[in-house]
């Protein structure tokens, strides 16, 4: 496994390679959003420590620790996160201590170094602070690889004990790479999926892979269609009826959310910015019809968002499903309807 399994990210991966080639630090933290590549990064990372061979580009793939190690039996690299398998919430200390602590003094048995990845969201305090001793006196040829959301629940000694690593948001071109690799060669749909998971590979290809969310955003489209000019029972039926269909949290968050970002680009529309802005770009002729005009257009765009927040802020606070959503509908209806 080289570095080329993760499309992108230079700066990371030769801020990695060089600091452990220069010997600066033998602790490194790795952070980036869920669907990001920062645990694909880690197990690159792993195996060009381990490899007997490795260049900038990463793990040579033929030398004895390779093969171990892409055969998941290399005894040298240790994964560490918690069971999921048994619920569990956090990494438990003991395997902390047994799996890593004690273990970083025994030689490595067939590579040049040992190294821990280790699932540092899994760690609560206690075990934070079970890594501390290997991080202030590292034996040779120890590597940690840390890997994190964001370094928010790190204990400061930690972080300051490792080289942070941040993996950035992928740019369009990458993101178009990775999507094509994928079979969405769409332009239309390819920049749209890349925004709307701002940058994010693993969060683009998800949505891409979705049925249901692309279903979802023809639904939004579709409502937003006919808001304006439909009549308060129809929306209350059959705009309610959209609406019922969603009713788990996931789904009625990625509603709301795909519904403020169309929203968001009726007011790009409506006040005549760059079009570039525009999130559903592939959408822009539907949404010139839809969105509001006049003078008031932008007020409105607003008020129909600040409605959507308001719906979910309530849908959080645990309010009537029913009056929250046709509360809204009835909201939208008044902003976007054309008398
Ligand atoms: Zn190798």
């Amino acid at each position: 496994m080289t570095f080329d399994v993760l499309v992108g990210q230079q700066s990371a991966k030769s801020r990695l390679v060089r600091t452990l080639r220069d010997g600066r630090s033998h602790a490194f933290l790795i952070t980036g959003p869920d669907g990001s590549g920062k645990s694909t990064l880690a197990r690159a990372f792993a195996q060009h420590a381990v490899c007997d061979a490795p260049t900038e580009r990463g793990a040579c793939g033929t030398c004895t620790p390779c093969v171990l190690f892409e055969a998941g039996t290399n005894p040298d690299v240790r994964f560490l996160e918690r069971s999921r398998l048994e619920k569990e919430k956090y990494l438990k200390v003991e395997r902390v201590r047994r799996e890593l602590s004690s273990d970083v003094d025994l030689r490595p048995q067939f590579s040049r170094r040992k190294v821990y990845v280790v699932e540092a969201d899994d760690l609560n305090e206690q075990g934070q602070n079970a890594l501390l001793k290997t991080l202030e006196e590292p034996p040779p040829n120890v590597v940690l690889a840390l890997v994190a959301r964001t370094s928010a629940s790190l204990l400061p000694t930690v972080l300051s004990r490792v080289c942070h690593v941040r993996l950035r948001p992928s740019p369009p071109e990458d993101l178009r790479r990775i999507l094509a690799a994928a079979g969405v060669s769409d332009e239309g749909m390819t920049a749209f999926y890349s925004r709307y998971a701002q940058g994010v590979p693993g969060a683009a290809l998800a949505l891409a892979a979705s049925q249901d969310f692309a279903a979802l955003r023809e639904g939004v489209f579709s409502l937003l269609g006919t808001l304006g000019t439909a009549t308060r029972s129809t929306l209350l039926t059959e705009g309610y009826a959209f609406f019922a269909d969603t009713r788990n949290k996931k789904e009625i968050d990625d509603l709301l959310t795909l519904l403020a970002t169309v929203v968001r680009d009726l007011l790009v529309l409506s006040t005549a910015r760059d079009p570039d802005l525009l999130m559903h770009a592939d959408k822009k002729d539907m949404m010139e019809r839809i969105r509001p005009k006049g003078g008031d257009a932008a007020r409105r765009c607003q008020a129909a968002a600040a409605a959507i927040e308001a719906a979910r802020r309530g849908l959080r606070a645990n309010t009537s499903y029913e009056t929250t959503v046709c509360e809204l509908l009835l909201q939208m209806r008044k902003e976007f309807s054309h008398a």
